[in-house]
Formats: C-alpha cells, structure tokens, sequence
C-alpha cells in the first residue's frame, strides 16, 4: 500500500469477479469496498491475493478516502491511527525560513485529563521517582515493590526486590538498599525514598 502503516485487506465476491480493497473484512455481516460496493453479509469471502479492481487500487492511494472507509466500519483506533498517519503524508515539503518562524499547527487529539498530582510524601514515602501502582503500592525504576499500610496507606509495609540488597546498622535504627531504594529506619521514624 502506498499508505505507510495501513494494511488493507482483500475481498472477493463468492460469485466471482475482482478483489476490492477493504480496510477490514468482518467476521459477519456486510462489507463495504474502497470503490463504494457493499457487498451482503454471507455473499464474500477474503482472499490473500491483492486487489485487481482498478477502482479500488486507485483510491488505496487516497488518504481521505481510506480514512471515510474506515469510519464507515467504525475502526475507531485505526481512523485516530490514519489521522496521525495522513497528517505526516499531506505535510508539505519543508521550508525552513518560513517553519521555524511559523508555530506547530495544532493537532485534533483526545482531551486526556492530567492524573491527580501526587504529593511530594505520603506517610513513610517520598514519592519523588515511583510510580502509583494502586492500593498503596508503588514501584521503583528499577522494579522495586514498596507496600504501603494502615489509614491512608501513609505506613511502610513491605518491600519486594529480586537483587541485591544491603542492609545497614544506624546509631538507632537500620537503613536498607534494594536496588534503587532505600528504607531507613531510624529514631522510631521510617523513611522510603529512591536513592540519590
Ligand atoms: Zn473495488
């Protein structure tokens, strides 16, 4: 396909004649070629072979008309996927004096809602460098498990790593290095942060 990115897919009526071009060819159900055939539910099969209806080969090549096609079949993921391919396919042939002084053009995406800002310390842990995996439990860069207990998941629970670990005797209290993190408890306190 002329298309980088998009596989289309064959189509034959059962009775004979060309292969069209479809973006996907259902399991049941009605299909619609890429040169405006709908073909009823039962009455095509897919071929492996390629297309070799003129029509349908010709627009192939048409962005827009394979993006429409694909909206019929309600190929949700693939049209944003298209989309993102066709705005890469119709950008004209660069000319630098003019883009750099020009802002990017604004691309049609998804409003995604930012995450809510993890605070800085929760209870025993700096969160600085873990990531949330939900339930109070957070993991480190280097895949180190931390657990978090009690009200609010504020209290070090449980620590998970395979790799070395070095534990470590303070005036009143321990510090332990697993991996990337480190736990140190000390003066009846408990900290767990990832090492600096
Ligand atoms: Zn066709």
């Amino acid at each position: 396909m002329s298309l980088p990115g998009i596989r289309l897919e064959s189509v034959r009526r059962k009775s004979g004649g060309r292969n069209h071009l479809t973006p996907r060819v259902p399991r049941s159900g009605p299909v619609t070629t890429l040169c405006g055939q709908t073909l009823a539910a039962d009455t095509y099969s897919a071929v492996e072979t390629d297309a070799d209806c003129a029509n349908c080969v010709r627009r192939s090549r048409d962005a827009s008309r394979i993006s429409s096609a694909f909206f019929e079949q309600e190929e949700g993921s693939e049209l944003l996927r298209l989309s993102l391919e066709q705005a890469r396919f119709r950008k004209p042939a660069p000319r630098p004096a003019l883009d750099s002084a020009k802002p990017a053009k604004s691309v049609n995406r998804p409003i995604v809602e930012p995450p809510p800002a993890t605070p800085d310390r929760i209870g025993d842990l700096v969160t600085s460098g873990f990531k949330a995996a939900g339930n109070g439990v957070w993991r480190s860069p280097a895949g180190v498990i931390v657990r978090m207990a009690g009200k609010g998941r504020e209290r070090f629970d449980e620590l998970v790593f395979e790799g070395a670990i070095v534990a470590t005797r303070l005036e009143d209290g321990m510090r332990l290095r697993a991996g990337d993190v480190e736990v140190t408890a000390s003066g009846g306190e408990v900290q767990v942060r990832i090492r600096r």
